[in-house]
């Protein structure tokens, strides 16, 4: 049986391109996750998902937990199964989830209970019970219970909070036990305070991980903040184990974080995006219900193969978009995961063949020429 692996192959800079190895199949990093909150990648087929060049998407611990229920999912065998998925799946630990969307929380030291924002029932949420959850899912990547303080809040409150969620970590690394094949990851906190940052790298190193995510980022500090956080915050992480940046992002946060070192990324931004309208391209946003599209025979990117742009054009995106029609989510949806993977393959590329500025050059020179004339 295959372990949960990380090979490290080459670095540029601080960038760093690799193979995680899991018994479900390899993730090549740096890796960009689709989110597939409530098993299901909106709008999208799991087939579909594969062939965007996605090699893992991510689960989310509280949406599940909730609806259809994790036990559930088990009897039914597991997440996997249960949406034709037979590649890695990542469930983070519905701490975040829970403080963002649920109703009626009180959190103490043992964890969080709250009330359910589909139907009001109480459930609670511990280190304890996040592992048994994530476990009962099938996850092949299990994240730390952690609690990420809601913004503002003041140094003091920061730093209560990452000592609690490493508290937890703790917990968490104890109530996972040993499942080869399976990784745990921890989560780095301290918000933007760099002492408090290297505080939690420290007790989460003594802990020990299979992987570490730098966590209470993308949540409305601004890419400048962001950024200065990731000048240091991944190099205080083992650089022999995979470093995860939850939440990120637009496609020039992806790229500034894989240049300071991040390995993998989730975020909904290019499927939720698809189903407003919203294409990414190499170029930039493009929005689609946009009338200057509805005469354009032309794609919505020259040279992209998606079935949106090998197939159809701007103009009939457009007509689809503004008709409401399921197949407008369906192909710019697409378009976006296969945008946000060919980025990804490029990012790789540029790292092995040690050729990251001149990528990343390219990158910021095609973006600011902006969406290609009207017709
Ligand atoms: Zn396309």
């Amino acid at each position: 049986m295959t372990k949960f692996s990380f090979d490290l192959q080459a670095t540029d800079g601080r960038a760093r391109t690799g193979v995680i190895h899991t018994p479900r199949g390899d993730i090549r990093t740096p890796a960009f996750m689709p989110v597939g909150t409530a098993a299901t990648v909106k709008a999208m087929l799991p087939d579909s998902v594969a062939a965007t060049g996605a090699d893992i998407l991510l689960g989310n611990t509280y949406h599940l937990m909730l609806r259809p229920g994790a036990e559930r999912v088990a009897r039914l065998g597991g997440l996997h199964r249960f949406m034709n998925w037979d590649k890695p799946i990542l469930t983070d630990s519905g701490g975040f989830q829970v403080m963002s969307l649920a109703d009626l929380r009180k959190l103490t030291e043992e964890g969080v209970r709250f009330k359910s924002h589909i139907d009001g029932s109480t459930h609670m949420l511990s280190p304890e019970r996040s592992m048994e959850i994530q476990r009962l899912l099938g996850s092949d990547i299990v994240m730390c219970f952690d609690e990420c303080p809601a913004l503002p809040a003041t140094e003091a409150e920061v730093a209560k909070s990452m000592r609690l969620s490493m508290r937890w970590a703790q917990r968490s690394r104890d109530a996972f036990g040993d499942r080869p094949g399976h990784a745990l990851f921890g989560i780095q906190q301290g918000g933007v305070t760099q002492e408090l940052r290297a505080e939690s790298a420290e007790a989460l190193k003594a802990i020990g991980f299979e992987g570490y995510a730098v966590g209470g980022l993308a949540v409305g500090e601004g890419q400048e903040a962001m950024f200065g956080v990731l000048d240091y915050a991944p190099d205080m992480l083992p650089a022999d184990k995979p470093r995860y940046l939850m939440g990120v992002g637009k496609p020039d946060d992806i790229v500034g974080a894989v240049e300071r070192g991040i390995d993998m990324m989730d975020c909904v931004l290019p499927s939720r995006s698809g189903r407003t309208g919203q294409g990414w391209t190499a170029r930039g946003q493009v929005n689609l219900k946009n009338a200057r599209h509805a005469d354009d025979p032309r794609p919505l990117e020259e040279g992209c193969g998606c079935p949106g742009c090998r197939n159809y054009s701007r103009a009939y995106l457009h007509h689809v978009v503004k008709a409401q029609e399921i197949i407008g989510s369906m192909l710019l949806t697409w378009h976006n995961l296969h945008y946000y993977q060919v980025l990804m393959a490029g990012l790789r590329a540029a790292i092995a063949e040690q050729r990251l500025a001149g990528f990343v050059a390219d990158f910021h020179a095609r973006r600011a020429e902006g969406d290609i004339e009207p017709l």
